[in-house]
């Protein structure tokens, strides 16, 4: 399902991809979204990352 879903460039919302691929909000352009997943992963990674460089730290000063 989720691979039907377009997002589109100018006013952000998802619509389901259609021949033309247009918005059908704004008319725009429906362009390939990239998976939510993986980007929200590399976020918490990133905190994580850093929450855990500073209790190390502070452990191991
Ligand atoms: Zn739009």
């Amino acid at each position: 399902m989720t691979k039907y879903l377009q997002k589109c460039k100018v006013c952000n919302k998802y619509g389901l991809a259609n021949p033309d691929s247009k918005c059908r909000h704004c008319g725009a352009q429906l362009v390939n979204p990239r998976p939510p997943k993986f980007s929200l992963i590399d976020k918490y990674w990133k905190y994580r990352l850093e929450y855990f460089k500073e209790e190390f730290d502070e452990k191991f000063k």
